[in-house]
């Protein structure tokens, strides 16, 4: 692609004042070296309420859309109350990157959805969540490793059929940060990766190839296959 056609891909940044870590917004510095390194431009936003009338605007200037990992959504989106141990939520944000998802399915662009993003798709999309994996699911495996440096902590068995399976092996390894998961999947969603415990790990659209998320963190891993899920996304824009 000629650097003038590189595309724009729009990314919601989270609010560290949901930790009572100082009145700033913030991302990763990885999300956007990966998507540099694919060719992508990253275009950071804001989560505000006063943006949401502005939401087809916006995404007028993004070719797309990038759901970054974060706090739990609440679970009012998806018609629960709260269980004791739900971590910290951010209602700003879910609700802005939540219109963001519709309009941009509706507009057809293409959307990535990682860690939090994933589970922001499906409740978006319909779907639900487990809202703490260790009080809700027997016999699980460890989805919150302890290990910070990004890598992998557990297997994953991808769909030999789906997208993934050019990307990665069939048994491949990945990082795990996340006290939460995909309970009911969306209609319009297809499962195609599963941790060991039968969580779903990654997830497709239904007849969108270039909506899809992933449950791990592949801006924090250093392996081929990370990369290659950020030159996907870019490649099929
Ligand atoms: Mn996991």
């Amino acid at each position: 692609m000629a650097d003038t056609q590189k595309p724009i891909i729009g990314i919601v940044t989270s609010y560290d004042g949901v930790f009572k870590k100082g009145d700033v917004n913030s991302l990763g510095t990885k999300y956007t070296r990966k998507i540099h390194l694919a060719g992508g431009i990253p275009l950071l936003i804001p989560a505000r309420p006063q943006l949401n009338d502005d939401i087809t605007r916006i995404l007028t200037k993004m070719d797309g859309l990038v759901l970054a990992g974060g706090v739990d959504l609440h679970p009012n989106y998806y018609g629960e109350e709260p269980v004791k141990d739900l971590g910290y939520v951010d209602v700003i944000r879910d609700s802005f990157e939540i219109a963001l998802v519709e309009n941009a399915l509706e507009l057809g662009i293409p959307i990535f959805g990682i860690c939090r993003g994933m589970q922001l798709l499906n409740v978006a999309m319909g779907g639900n969540l487990y809202q703490n994996i260790d009080t809700e699911i027997d016999d699980h495996i460890q989805h919150m490793q302890k290990s910070g440096d990004g890598s992998g902590i557990h297997s994953i068995h991808v769909d030999s059929n789906s997208f993934l399976s050019h990307i990665c092996a069939e048994k491949s390894f990945v990082n795990s940060f996340h006290h939460q998961a995909i309970k009911n999947l969306a209609d319009g969603l297809e499962a195609v990766a599963w941790s060991k415990d039968r969580l779903i790990e990654a997830v497709v659209h239904g007849t969108k190839d270039n909506v899809f998320g992933v449950q791990w963190h592949p801006e924090e891993m250093r392996d081929e296959k990370s990369q290659k899920i950020f030159n996907y996304f870019i490649d099929h824009i």
